[in-house]
């Protein structure tokens, strides 16, 4: 057969999807998101889904929002794209990063800007080491973070996720990592003093853990989180990337415990997702060492970092934030969400459901259900998207995490179906 002779292209499919088992996903139908309009999305043959996802936890201001779009139209035709890097700015960046900096819960905030939460990890936790050395202690490099914490995959991000099943696989990962328990302040203290406070350049810990399956932390663990860094001279780093811009009642999730980090990574909610941006908010203290003496350039960044576009992207989504009030909506919500989802509590398959921090939710099966009937997350999901709602399958839960103009009806229209999906799944096993 020549080279040259046309193929088939439909079959097998040629988009590679990521997360995912290309295996299954090659021949079958892909599921195809068309339309979106506040928090209904519809497939390509007109069939309507209640996003219950905001995607990936991104769409805080619910999809087709033409303001969005209309104040990227405008920024495309005046500036395009321009970096920002050496002494370049745009008008777009420089407004955003004040804007984000007179919300941070950071002293003297800086605001470094990048495509995405991975990207944006990676910026810190390489930010943090350079501290060290550039203080002159080399040596600090050990990043610790938390079993469940998710903090993308890029290099760092790779290093530092608390799950094994996103690490293996890819030789030897960035050393001077560690894990610690998620639910104990005592474990961090102990882990630093393992390692040697000397060694330890940085925690990374997100405010609600999102992606490892929604655990929310004990009352006084950010506290206590915060005194320990404190003691030791460990930097504090918060991954606010699901947790902010208004999905936990605020600008970046951890102000609900009144602790002040080191810095804040952003991404997701900042744009709702209209535009890929992220960032890193920085102290004063981190900054200061590369802003007031010569000789210290922070050598690291992108192509699109600043990205005028997404950064205009970002500017009207958070006019919405503030003009809708979405950071006191989502608070009741959350107090609303949390209610209908704990109606579940009673099924056979559910062992757990964790929620009531955020608009953000873990619906957890049985061991019995997962372990002995063969039952999986995934055949829940399944049964959920085909009567109408779109949720997210982890190993042992389902996760919810709406846009935050859902109303109360919709909430109980996905909890509702959600509880359908399990009672069919159920009955398909016999249980
Ligand atoms: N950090 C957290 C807490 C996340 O949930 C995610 C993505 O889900 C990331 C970082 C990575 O962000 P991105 O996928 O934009 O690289």
């Amino acid at each position: 057969s020549s080279a040259l002779a046309p193929r088939d292209h439909r079959e097998p499919n040629r988009l590679w999807h990521t997360f995912c088992d290309m295996n299954a996903v090659a021949r079958g139908p892909e599921f195809v998101v068309a339309r979106g309009e506040g928090v209904w999305l519809w497939d390509e043959s007109g069939d309507r889904y209640l996003d219950g996802t905001a995607s990936l936890w991104y769409c805080n201001v619910g999809h087709g929002r033409r303001e969005i779009a209309d104040a990227v139209y405008r920024q495309m035709t005046t500036l395009d794209a321009y970096t920002v890097y050496g002494d370049f700015s745009n008008a777009p960046a420089r407004d955003l990063s004040e804007r984000l900096a007179s919300h941070a819960p950071v002293v003297d905030p800086r605001v470094i800007l990048t495509c995405g939460g991975g990207e944006s990890i990676d910026t810190a936790a390489k930010l943090a080491r350079r501290y060290w050395a550039v203080l002159g202690r080399p040596e600090r490099t050990h990043l610790i973070s938390r079993t469940g914490g998710y903090h993308g995959l890029n290099g760092f991000g790779t290093s530092i996720i608390g799950m094994e099943r996103f690490r293996t696989g890819y030789g030897r990962l960035i050393e001077d990592t560690s894990v610690v328990a998620h639910d104990s302040a005592a474990a961090l203290e102990a882990e630093i003093l393992r390692v040697g406070p000397e060694r330890v350049a940085a925690f990374f810990a997100e405010p609600v853990i999102g992606a490892g399956g929604v655990f929310l932390p004990e009352d006084d663990y950010f506290t206590e989180v915060a005194r320990i860094c404190d003691k030791y001279g460990v930097l504090f780093v918060v991954d606010s990337v699901i947790c902010g811009f208004a999905r936990m009642g605020n600008w970046f999730g951890i102000e609900r415990f009144g602790v002040s980090p080191d810095m804040i990574v952003f991404a997701k909610g900042v744009s709702s997702g209209y535009l890929p941006l992220g960032g890193v908010v920085v102290s004063g203290r981190v900054a200061d060492p590369f802003w007031n003496e010569a000789g210290n350039p922070f050598m690291h960044g992108t192509t699109y970092a600043g990205h005028p576009a997404g950064c205009a992207a970002a500017m009207a989504n958070l006019d919405i934030l503030e003009r809708e009030d979405l950071f006191t909506v989502s608070l009741e919500v959350e107090r609303h969400l949390d209610a209908a989802l704990r109606t579940l509590s009673g099924h056979p398959l559910v062992a757990e459901v964790r929620s009531g921090m955020g608009v953000m939710g873990a619906v957890e099966l049985t061991g019995e259900a997962l372990d002995d009937l063969g039952i999986t997350t995934a055949e829940v999901f399944a049964e959920a998207r085909a009567r109408g709602v779109i949720l997210r399958p982890v190993p042992r839960a389902l996760l919810v995490s709406p846009p935050l103009i859902i109303t109360w009806e919709q909430i109980d229209h996905l909890v509702s179906t959600l509880a359908g999906a399990l009672d069919a799944v159920a009955a398909r096993h016999g249980a």
